[in-house]
């Protein structure tokens, strides 16, 4: 027993060492990524089930580590979250989705919006606000092509200062959805509070929409609900014909997921829209 428990604390000291490891290494390559321009963002179409067209894209960051290679977020998110770097990390990227919003604006495709994911650190120790108009001023996309992809529990943050930026952000016009809608803990009293745009929901309810009965209510009761609310509702995760078929027959209004296409770089999603054309 007492050998067993040596082999257990020493299980336990080299874990956390290699823990420990990976995570300096991590935040390290984060600071070297941000300087060596190793980032960059794929674009996933959403469709407008009314029309079939393509109404805008989500930005999705992805990493190409020298060594590693390609990092997908859930890889290093957590990590720039509890150093910070998310905030330069997350400017980066609401810089770089807007200036591909606008370029592709210029080059001719058809409207879009363009959706980007924003954590709740960008909002604790950045100005997102501030840092949403800078980027919006520099590259000169309308207000209102942009949109803010929040997490539930971002909102429960229930700060003056979360509160105050949020409404400026509104008031200048960049559109509000809520992230993986369903899956948080919060009350739904933030839909009246924040002025929300659009509820996404999540990808674990439209997986087995067509099998599991709780799932189909649940879609069916969030949809409703948006609509009564005057919110828009787009659901991701929709990787076959039966999936959208369900989402349709429900009154969804937009989609997104490998149906359609996965995340493309941004050449590759400019000819997907020609293709379309
Ligand atoms: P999310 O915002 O919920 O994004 C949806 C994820 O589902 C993406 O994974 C996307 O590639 C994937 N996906 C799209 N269509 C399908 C489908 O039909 N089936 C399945 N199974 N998956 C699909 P990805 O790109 O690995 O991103 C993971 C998460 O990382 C995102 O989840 C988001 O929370 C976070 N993330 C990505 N980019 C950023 C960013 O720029 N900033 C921040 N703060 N978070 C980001
Ligand atoms: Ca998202
Ligand atoms: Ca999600
Ligand atoms: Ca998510």
């Amino acid at each position: 027993a007492k050998e067993s428990g040596r082999n257990t604390a020493r299980f336990f000291t080299e874990k956390l060492n290699n823990d420990s490891l990976y995570y300096l290494n991590i935040a390290y390559g984060l600071r070297e990524a941000l300087a060596q321009q190793q980032f960059e963002l794929h674009y996933q179409p959403q469709i407008s089930l009314r029309t079939g067209q393509v109404i805008g894209a989500e930005a999705l960051i992805r990493w190409h580590h020298p060594q590693n290679g390609m990092q997908s977020p859930a890889q290093f998110i957590t990590i720039a979250e509890q150093t910070g770097l998310i905030v330069e990390i997350g400017q980066w990227v609401i810089e770089e989705a807007c200036r591909q919003a606008r370029e592709w604006q210029k080059a001719g495709l058809p409207p879009l919006s363009i959706a980007v994911n924003v954590s709740a650190v960008q909002f604790r120790r950045g100005n997102l606000d501030k840092l949403v108009m800078k980027a919006l001023e520099k590259t000169g996309l309308e207000p209102h092509r942009l949109e803010l992809e929040l997490t539930e529990s971002l909102l429960l943050e229930d700060i003056d200062h979360l509160i105050a930026q949020l409404d400026t952000l509104k008031k200048l016009g960049v559109q509000l959805a809520i992230d993986d809608f369903g899956t948080g803990y919060s009350s739904l009293a933030y839909l009246k509070k924040f002025n929300i745009d659009r509820l996404k929901i999540d990808q674990s309810f439209v997986r087995d929409i067509n099998n599991d009965p709780n799932d189909a209510a649940i879609v069916r009761a969030i949809v409703q609900m948006a609509h009564t609310l005057n919110l828009a509702v787009i659901a991701e995760g929709v990787e076959d014909e039966a999936m959208l078929k369900h989402l349709r027959e429900t009154g969804c209004d937009e989609v997104q997921g490998y149906l359609f296409s996965k995340p493309l770089s941004a050449t590759a999603f400019a000819t997907f829209m020609q293709s379309r054309l």
